[in-house]
């Protein structure tokens, strides 16, 4: 019998196993593939409301949620000790699977402790068959964890003693959990009652927190799957411990209890494994609910209709596979390679530029390259109304934004004199205007979602180097390198990163399209020929500055200078900028 849940829209369920009863809920269509989603500690599965209504609603998956036992409205066995072994818990995902999809093999996904029980799942005999893949969120298989232990106790090099003692200081709280009745009056006193507040300050777990009825409890019982299990498993990590099922593997960047550095060795015990990373901290279930149902769900659907599951490997692929990535100016030179990039790191493209046949041919190529889906739109950045509309369509088409290039830009050089407000007009309104309309318009929408993003603005080393021969143009990208510090610091604490790029001569068409103020259309197109040339002799290709843009949103750095000009240009603005304004006075004969 199904009774309404505490998740929205939910049926709930109780199944009896081992001595206790699991709340069991369920959303969507039973008759569609089966995702069973594994709560962490201190959690309940309310922890996992926003990628459920995201994985039922959105991808039509049927989704279940359990209560593991002790926590939330699931029963705690009695005794307490020896009633959370990975054995139990393994008996109660079985009993749990047997009623929710008897007949068809199931998609799991664990985070935290889900994930350490979920591994266990995954690596043992009696579930071959009954589960279909395995995806993995901040919480190793303690076998593979044993291993990685002894592995590097026997061969300790520098290296290798830093990552036992990085993980050993991450690992405290496991230490405090071992210890007797101290964790359990920790939670049912002060701990327990900020725990909330605790999660909203350092983790920006949104709201108060989530629905936990029964938290110090839950937390108490929790206790013990520490002590049941850690100790046990650490000191005799199980030989055989080979996952029998595709796993996902989902790392943030940011976890406070993890080091990245766990799962260097995963692939010996994982056959076929897809890696993804993203810039977050521990509690990603609540705080990039967008993310991880789309990696779901392309995981999901690659394993259910027999396909490989997407690229398994690849620094840039594990970051930025699946992400929605918005380019403009991607019809030509830094941009285009920017978007080819993003692309074959498998991100969905948007490529903009006001020429329509070049950003059709931008996106095409970017399928044939890698992206799962790339479109093209047509729009001038310096045109506010334009903007608008893009950023409506793009919104409504495809969804926010995971990163946005503000590439979009133009070419001047004339003595200031011979500048006209036109032309000032006309640099300004691209260079300047069009990376404020994009920060504002696409930005807005990242910060509200709530679930960061990045922002790259290419400035240009023009930004910190003074040239008589460029004043606006360089000071409309001094305009984009301040305007991106101070958006950096705006933005920092909802985790939207914002870089700037700072290249040197890059070999592109932007100096055939450049303006010359001051001379005639033939002086004016011999300069652009003798530039070009100039250029191309440099030859500086934009793949790397393309590469350059994904390190930085990688990295989240804040200024980067690209070209080996780039780099010396900016230290001496740092430390000698006395020479820079020297070399400014020399009157570039074109
Ligand atoms: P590019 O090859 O000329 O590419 C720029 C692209 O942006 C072109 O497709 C251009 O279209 C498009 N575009 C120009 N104005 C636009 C507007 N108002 N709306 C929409 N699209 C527009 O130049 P690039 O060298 O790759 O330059 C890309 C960025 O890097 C620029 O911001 C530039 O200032 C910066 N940068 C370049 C260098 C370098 O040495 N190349 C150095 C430092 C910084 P059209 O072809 O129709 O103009």
């Amino acid at each position: 019998m199904t009774t309404p849940s505490m998740l929205k829209g939910a049926r709930e369920r109780w199944v009896r196993t081992g001595g206790v009863e699991l709340c069991v809920a369920e959303l969507g269509d039973p008759e569609q593939p089966t995702v069973v989603l594994v709560h962490g500690y201190p959690d309940s599965k309310e922890v996992w409301s926003e990628v459920a209504a995201r994985l039922a609603d959105r991808c039509g998956f049927h989704v279940v949620l359990y209560d593991v036992r002790g926590h939330g409205r699931s029963t705690a066995p009695q005794p307490l000790r020896g009633g959370f072994t990975l054995a139990k818990l393994t008996d109660d995902f079985l009993a749990v699977v047997d009623t929710v999809s008897p007949n068809h093999p199931v998609h799991v996904v664990g985070h935290d402790w889900g994930s350490v029980q979920s591994w266990e799942f995954v690596t043992v005999g009696r579930t071959e068959g009954r589960i279909a893949s395995f995806t993995s969120m901040s919480g190793p298989s303690l076998d593979h964890f044993g291993h990685w232990i002894n592995a590097r106790m026997k061969r300790p090099t520098p290296r290798r003693v830093g990552q036992l003692l990085g993980q050993g200081a991450k690992s405290w709280y496991v230490y405090l959990l071992h210890t007797p009745a101290l964790p359990e009056l920790a939670w049912r006193g002060p701990l327990g009652k900020r725990w909330p507040k605790i999660l909203q300050r350092v983790e920006k777990v949104p709201g108060d927190g989530y629905p936990t009825a029964s938290l110090p409890s839950d937390a108490a019982h929790g206790a013990w799957l520490y002590r049941d299990n850690v100790r046990a498993r650490l000191r005799r990590p199980r030989p055989d411990a080979y996952a029998h099922a595709p796993v996902q593997l989902i790392t943030p960047q940011g976890d406070a209890f993890l080091s990245e550095r766990l799962y260097d060795d995963l692939d010996q015990w994982v056959p076929r494994l897809t890696r993804r990373t993203l810039p977050a901290k521990h509690w990603i279930p609540r705080t990039r609910p967008d993310q991880l149902a789309a990696w779901i769900e392309e995981f999901v659907t690659a394993v259910e209709g027999g396909r490989p599951e997407p690229a398994a490997t690849g620094r840039h692929a594990e970051r930025f596979g699946g992400q929605l990535v918005l380019v403009t100016g991607a019809g030509s030179g830094i941009g285009r390679a920017t978007a080819f990039a993003f692309a074959e790191a498998g991100a969905r493209v948007v490529a903009v530029d006001r020429d329509a046949e070049a950003a059709t041919r931008t996106a095409e190529l970017s399928r044939l390259i890698g992206a799962p889906e790339a479109w093209a739109e047509t729009a001038d950045v310096s045109d506010e109304q334009a903007m608008e509309k893009l950023a409506e369509k793009v919104h409504r088409a495809y969804g926010v934004l995971d990163v946005l290039v503000n590439n979009a830009g133009i070419g001047l050089s004339g003595s200031f004199f011979t500048t006209t407000t036109d032309d000032w007009r006309k640099v300004l309104d691209v260079n300047l205007w069009g990376v404020i309309h994009g920060c504002r318009l696409f930005g807005a929408r990242m910060a509200e979602r709530g679930q960061g993003g990045h922002i790259v603005n290419i400035a240009s080393a023009a930004a910190y180097q003074p040239s008589r021969a460029l004043p606006a143009y360089s000071t409309s990208k001094a305009a984009v390198l301040m305007l991106s510090e101070c958006l950096r610091a705006e933005l920092a604490s909802q985790d939207i990163g914002v870089t700037a790029i700072c290249p040197g001569l890059v070999n592109t068409n932007i100096t055939s399209t450049a303006r010359f103020t001051g001379v005639d259309e033939t002086e004016e197109r011999r300069r652009q020929k003798h530039s070009a040339r100039l250029y191309s002799l440099r030859n500086y290709p934009p793949e790397k500055v393309a590469g350059a843009i994904l390190d930085a949103v990688t990295h989240n750095r804040a200024v980067v200078p690209v070209t080996p000009e780039a780099r010396g240009a900016h230290l001496l603005s740092r430390f000698m900028p006395g020479v820079l304004r020297g070399i400014a006075r020399v009157n570039p004969k074109l």
